[in-house]
């Protein structure tokens, strides 16, 4: 059986959900109130492959919010996602995807460190962050999109806002060696660990965002931002396609600008037979059930038998590991999401 530990988008997000689920008395509750909640395991999912094979999982909402890193609650922020992880292991889960924030907080605060939690003590080798299927997805979705919008990928200058991170310099990697595309302009904070994947690639120009974006024909945004950008006031070229990978989204709004195309990333659709809630909690505002990546890396192990953390630690997701995890995903029945 598989995990998924998942989180709502922000305060509001989660107390109208409250609302929803009829938990009136939590959907009244300011922050305080979710920081201390205990993890809860709300879905019970069964799913049927392309190959007619049958697995089942749970999903767990951690009741973490982006809020509690923006207003400096880390230690509630850290509690969240191991009392999540211990909820998995105690369930007896194989293998469980620690989706959009609990894995950057697990990286962030260092978290391996902290293996006992109460009485159980966590194998982390039963734990993914879910970023190789990910940045699998954000690359196909890219290689896809940007020729249908005109784009010459050979010809083409991608952006990559959080570029040092682990799904953003996975990213990096593939379009400098399988895609090929002509420029790669490298957006993040600090400096030294910029330096450190230009000199891995060989390539790449480091910029500010707001001197990257007039210039790029695509933008991958993939930055650990507990609140989304607002980038209507720079120009963008035409056209141009904005690829959306971050949970929550690293843009607060839809561009409005002709010819720019915003493309939620990170997501696959699929073909197989999928009897579960928790994706439409997502506000995701996409026709369809489609599906975190993350979430569907567990369910490729799952279905592969690979029971391991196939995805773990911080930028050591190679390209063969990329392609393993793309054909499982073609084979099972995921594939990129779309324009639409
Ligand atoms: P990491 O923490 O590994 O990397 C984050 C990157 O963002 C770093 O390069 C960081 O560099 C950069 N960054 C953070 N804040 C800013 C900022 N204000 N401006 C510019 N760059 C910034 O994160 P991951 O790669 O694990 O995850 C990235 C995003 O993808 C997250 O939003 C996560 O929730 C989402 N995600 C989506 C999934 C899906 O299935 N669709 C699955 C997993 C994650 P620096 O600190 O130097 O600025």
């Amino acid at each position: 059986m598989f995990g998924l530990i998942g989180h709502l988008t922000n305060l509001e997000h989660a107390q109208g959900k409250a609302h929803e689920l009829g938990y009136t008395e939590y959907g009244n509750q300011g922050l305080d109130f979710w920081c201390s909640a205990p993890p809860q395991i709300i879905d019970h999912v069964k799913i049927t492959s392309l190959t007619g094979q049958v697995i089942e999982g749970k999903y767990i909402e951690s009741c973490f919010l982006p809020e509690m890193l923006a207003q400096r609650r880390i230690k509630s922020a850290i509690r969240k996602v191991l009392n999540a992880m211990a909820t998995a292991q105690k369930e007896g889960l194989n293998i469980t995807a620690l989706g959009g924030f609990s894995s950057v907080i697990f990286e962030n605060y260092n978290l391996s460190q902290n293996k006992q939690v109460r009485n159980v003590e966590l194998d982390f080798t039963r734990f993914t962050t879910g970023n190789t299927h990910t940045a699998y997805i954000i690359c196909r979705q890219l290689e896809i999109c940007g020729p249908q919008l005109g784009i010459d990928l050979a010809q083409a200058t991608v952006a990559v806002c959080g570029a040092t991170g682990d799904i953003g310099s996975a990213v990096c990697r593939w379009l400098d060696r399988k895609t090929n595309v002509q420029d790669l302009l490298l957006i993040a904070r600090n400096r030294d660990r910029l330096n450190e994947l230009q000199s891995e690639l060989g390539r790449g120009k480091i910029m500010d965002l707001e001197e990257a974006l007039p210039l790029a024909d695509i933008v991958v945004w993939v930055a650990s931002m507990p609140r989304g950008v607002d980038i209507n006031g720079i120009p963008l070229k035409k056209p141009c396609l904005l690829i959306d990978g971050g949970y929550p989204k690293n843009l607060d709004r839809m561009v409005a600008q002709e010819g720019v195309h915003f493309l939620k990333g990170g997501l696959v659709e699929h073909e197989i037979e999928m009897d579960f809630r928790f994706m439409s909690w997502a506000d995701m505002s996409v026709a369809g059930q489609p599906l975190f990546a993350c979430f569907a890396e567990a369910m490729l192990l799952e279905f592969e038998q690979w029971h391991t953390n196939f995805s773990w630690g911080r930028n050591h997701i190679t390209l063969e590991k990329m392609e393993q995890i793309g054909a499982a995903s073609l084979k099972h029945g995921f594939r990129p999401l779309l324009l639409q």
